[in-house]
């Protein structure tokens, strides 16, 4: 891999952030990047995400910018109770992020790609070890081989369950989002608010957009709703401004609804000539911000893996060390929140306005202070 005049070639598999991402690492290094992504179209899906400076420092290694299409603020700053009161109030201390729509994100990626990589309605069906991909592309099912294959297949990975093992787990907890149309409920302040096993996060976007989301507890996994957004609003309704008119501006159709899930910790991300990355390899519960992030911060240490001949076991190592105790801390963090009994709601409320701002950027800096590896020229 990466000797001999032909340019080493890999197939990527999904075109998510991660699979995006990892095409625009891979031809960076001079590698020749097929991606197969099953969806008919690219449509403008997902709602808000927020970008930690460990991401943008890794979208700059790629020469990606996306602040042109972001708002920087601090996610987790203001904390806030359903009555409106504030627990604690955003320092300068505090670390920075950037709040962009996941389709901004994924548009930037994409247009740094020429057309004829991106290949839609090319669902994958099965990957070798040896690198042998087959695909239902346009109706029809073809082979192709390469000298990597990249699953970047997202959480319910085909590619992972047939290679590797492990279900998505369940953790008991579902969550409502939504996008608010320009200037609808505008201005408002970030802030993420702590009810009893129920949260909204509120972030402002680009174009006086709002991105709001409310997670809540739940016992069973995929339960359908007729009306999401009434759902949401049955839970949080009548907490404080301006939850209520986010959640009653967004057209109901627009509101997404899904459980969280994550996966446990595999043992390798590297099968032979294949690889995972994002969500395939590591889907983590939210809670931390940082599921896209560690997609972006794969496919370039995959790349520099890869140019510099450390190869795919370099990557494998590099990135469990740093994903799998993040992705355990995300886990912990919402078996910590959805406790509904008193005293720990209590003591995360009480947390939340004691600790000192040092100690609260220690806390997010741990996941956040990390620098890329550079790419060759
Ligand atoms: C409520 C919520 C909030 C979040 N907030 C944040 C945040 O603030 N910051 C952050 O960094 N992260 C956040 N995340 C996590 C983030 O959304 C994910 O980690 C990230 O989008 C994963 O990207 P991916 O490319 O790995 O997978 P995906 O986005 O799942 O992409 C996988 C792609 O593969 C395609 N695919 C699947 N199977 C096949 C197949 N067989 N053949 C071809 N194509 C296939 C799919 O169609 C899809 O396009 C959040 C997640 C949730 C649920």
């Amino acid at each position: 891999m990466g000797s001999g005049k032909e340019a080493s070639s890999a197939i990527i598999v999904g075109a998510g952030i991660g699979g995006l991402a990892a095409a625009v690492a891979l031809r960076r290094i001079g590698w020749s990047v097929t991606v197969l992504e099953r969806a008919p179209i690219i449509a403008e899906v997902g709602a808000g995400l927020t970008v930690w400076p460990n991401a943008e420092r890794a979208l700059d290694a790629l020469g990606v910018d996306i602040r042109p299409r972001a708002v920087p603020t601090i996610s987790r700053g203001n904390l806030r109770t359903p009555s409106g009161r504030w627990l604690r109030r955003s320092h300068p201390e505090d670390v920075g992020v950037l709040a962009i729509h996941r389709a901004d994100l994924h548009d930037v990626l994409r247009k740094e790609l020429p057309p004829t990589v991106l290949h839609t309605d090319a669902e994958v069906v099965s990957v070798s070890p040896q690198g042998v991909v087959v695909c239902r592309c346009g109706g029809e099912e073809n082979e192709l081989t390469a000298d990597l294959v990249v699953a970047a297949d997202g959480v319910n990975s085909v590619t992972r369950r047939t290679l590797w093992s492990g279900d998505p787990v369940f953790q008991r907890r579902t969550v409502w989002r939504g996008v608010t149309p320009p200037g609808s409920v505008w201005p408002v302040e970030e802030s993420l608010t702590l009810g009893r096993g129920v949260q909204v996060g509120v972030l402002p976007l680009p174009d006086e957009r709002v991105y709001w989301f409310v997670t809540a507890n739940a016992d069973q996994p995929n339960q359908l709703y007729a009306d999401n957004r009434r759902e949401a609003l049955n839970r949080v309704g009548d907490w404080h401004h301006p939850i209520p008119a986010l959640l009653a501006t967004t057209p109901e159709d627009q509101v997404l609804h899904n459980d969280i899930v994550d996966i446990d910790p595999v043992p390798t991300y590297v099968n032979d000539r294949v690889v995972l990355l994002g969500d395939a390899a590591h889907a983590m519960p939210p809670d931390l911000g940082q599921g896209a992030c560690q997609a972006i911060e794969d496919a370039v240490v995959l790349a520099a893996c890869l140019a510099s001949g450390d190869g795919p076991q370099g990557y494998d190592e590099q990135r469990r060390a740093r994903v799998h105790p993040m992705a355990a801390a995300a886990r912990a963090s919402v078996r910590r929140t959805s406790n509904t009994g008193l005293l720990a709601h209590l003591a995360v409320a009480t947390a939340a306005r004691l600790i000192p701002p040092a100690a609260w950027r220690k806390a997010t800096a741990q996941w956040s202070d990390w620098s890329p590896p550079s790419l060759p020229n």
